[in-house]
C-alpha cells in the first residue's frame, strides 16, 4: 500500500513537473500540428488578388478588393465592420470582424489590403491570405482571448489606416495584448525562402515584452514547420502606429527580398506559395497557442506532402506525376498563361514541341499543396 501511495505521488510529482515546464517553453502538440494541416492552397486567393487590380487611394480597384474581402470573411460566418474615414476627398475604409473569446482582452491581428504601382499579390495579398485562413480556422474553436482582424486601408500612405484605427478604438473595450502585422510573407519564387522574419520593437518602452513575445513566435516555426526563424527589427508597416501608441507589436516578414515590390510585376509568378503555406501554418500555430484555443483532438487526414507530386522536364516534355487530382498551369516569363489544364487521372505529359525558346513556370495545384517548377525550353 505504501508502495503504491509513493508510486502515486511520484507520478503526480511528475505531471506537475511537467505542466510547469509547459508554460516555461512551448512543447509540440500533436493536435495543433494536425490541425495547422487546414490551411488551404493560396492559390485561388491570390490569383483574385491579382485580377482585382492596383488598389490604390480613390480607384475602383479598392473598392472591389474592399467588397470582395468583406464577402469572403461573411462566408466564413464573421459580422465585419466597416471603418470609414477621409483622406483629402477620398474615403477610406478599414475592415474588422472580431473572434469573440471568454476574455475582453484581445489580440490584434493586421494586415494591409490597399498596394502600390502593381496588383499587390505578394505586399500584401500574402498578408491577406495568412489573415483571412487563421480568421476561418479559429473561428469555431473557443478561445481565451478575443481576436480582433483588420483589414486595414492606406498602409501605402503612411500607415493611415492603422494610425486611425489606433487613435479612434474605445480603449475601455479594446484592450490590447499584443499586435501581430502580416505584411508580405510569400518571398521571391526560386530564391532561398528556407526562413522566416520574425519581427520585433527595438525601440519603445514596450520592447522587452515584444522581444520575449517574438521569440515565442520564433518558437512556434522551428516547432511545427520547416522555416528557420530569424530576429528582426519591425520595420515600414501598420504595427508602427501600433508601437507609437504604447501597443506590443510583432509580426512576421518574408525571408528572400521581393525585387518587383511596389511595381506592376507585383504578381502571383514570382511568389514562393509553397513558403507561404508553410508561414500561414507556423502563424496559425503561434495564434492557438497564444489565444488559448481548444484545438480539437480530431483525426485529420494527412495531406499528401509535396513530394508526392513531381514535375520532370525531359526535354521534349513536361511530365507531371501526382497522386491526386490536380490543376496545371503554365507561364512563360512575362506571367502570360500559355496553358491551363485539370488532370483527374494522375500522370500527365505535355508537349514542349510547340513553346518558344525560354523561361516558363508550371504551377501543379492539387487542393491542399501547390508547387511551381521553373523550367527552360531551349532552341
Ligand atoms: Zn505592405
Amino acid at each position: 500500500m505504501d508502495k503504491l501511495k509513493f508510486l502515486l505521488k511520484s507520478l503526480l510529482l511528475m505531471i506537475a513537473f511537467f505542466n510547469t515546464n509547459a508554460s516555461v517553453a512551448q512543447v509540440y502538440e500533436k493536435n495543433i500540428a494536425n490541425y495547422i494541416l487546414n490551411i488551404e492552397n493560396p492559390y485561388s486567393f491570390l490569383q483574385r488578388i491579382e485580377k482585382i487590380g492596383i488598389k490604390e487611394v480613390g480607384n475602383k480597384a479598392l473598392d472591389s478588393a474592399y467588397l470582395w474581402l468583406v464577402k469572403t470573411v461573411e462566408q466564413v460566418g464573421y459580422k465585419p465592420n466597416t471603418q470609414k474615414f477621409l483622406y483629402n476627398k477620398d474615403t477610406l475604409r478599414n475592415i474588422e470582424f472580431i473572434k469573440r473569446g471568454d476574455s475582453d482582452s484581445c489580440i490584434v491581428i493586421g494586415a494591409h489590403y490597399d498596394s502600390k504601382v502593381g496588383p499587390g499579390v505578394n505586399d500584401n495579398g500574402t498578408g491577406n491570405f495568412a489573415l483571412y485562413q487563421i480568421a476561418k480556422w479559429v473561428k469555431n474553436l473557443r478561445t481565451k482571448y478575443t481576436i480582433r482582424f483588420i483589414y486595414f486601408s492606406g498602409e501605402e500612405i503612411d500607415y493611415l489606416g492603422s494610425k486611425y484605427y489606433i487613435k479612434n478604438r474605445n480603449k475601455d473595450s479594446v484592450k490590447i495584448k499584443f499586435m501581430l502585422n502580416l505584411d508580405q510573407l510569400g518571398g521571391t519564387l526560386g530564391e532561398d525562402n528556407s526562413g522566416i522574419k520574425c519581427e520585433r520593437d527595438e525601440s519603445s518602452s514596450k520592447k522587452d515584452i515584444s522581444s520575449e513575445l517574438t521569440v515565442t513566435l520564433a518558437r512556434f516555426f522551428s516547432l511545427y514547420t520547416n522555416l528557420n526563424p530569424k530576429i528582426t527589427p519591425a520595420y515600414l508597416s501598420d504595427y508602427l502606429s501600433f508601437r507609437d501608441s504604447g501597443c506590443v507589436i510583432t509580426g512576421l516578414y518574408q525571408y528572400s527580398s521581393f525585387p518587383y515590390y511596389h511595381t506592376e510585376s507585383d504578381l502571383l509568378i514570382h511568389v514562393d506559395l509553397a513558403a507561404l503555406q508553410s508561414i500561414v501554418k507556423g502563424a496559425l500555430a503561434f495564434i492557438l497557442d497564444v489565444s488559448k484555443a481548444e484545438v480539437p483532438a480530431g483525426v485529420y487526414s494527412l495531406p499528401p506532402s509535396t513530394n508526392d507530386i513531381n514535375v520532370y522536364n525531359t526535354g521534349n516534355e513536361l511530365m507531371v506525376i501526382s497522386n491526386q487530382p490536380f490543376i496545371l498551369k503554365i507561364y512563360d516569363y512575362l506571367g502570360h498563361q500559355i496553358n491551363q489544364q485539370q488532370v483527374f487521372n494522375s500522370d500527365t505529359k505535355i508537349s514542349l514541341i510547340e513553346f518558344k525558346a525560354g523561361v516558363y513556370f508550371a504551377y501543379v495545384c492539387t487542393r491542399q499543396n501547390v508547387i511551381c517548377k521553373k523550367f527552360l525550353v531551349k532552341e
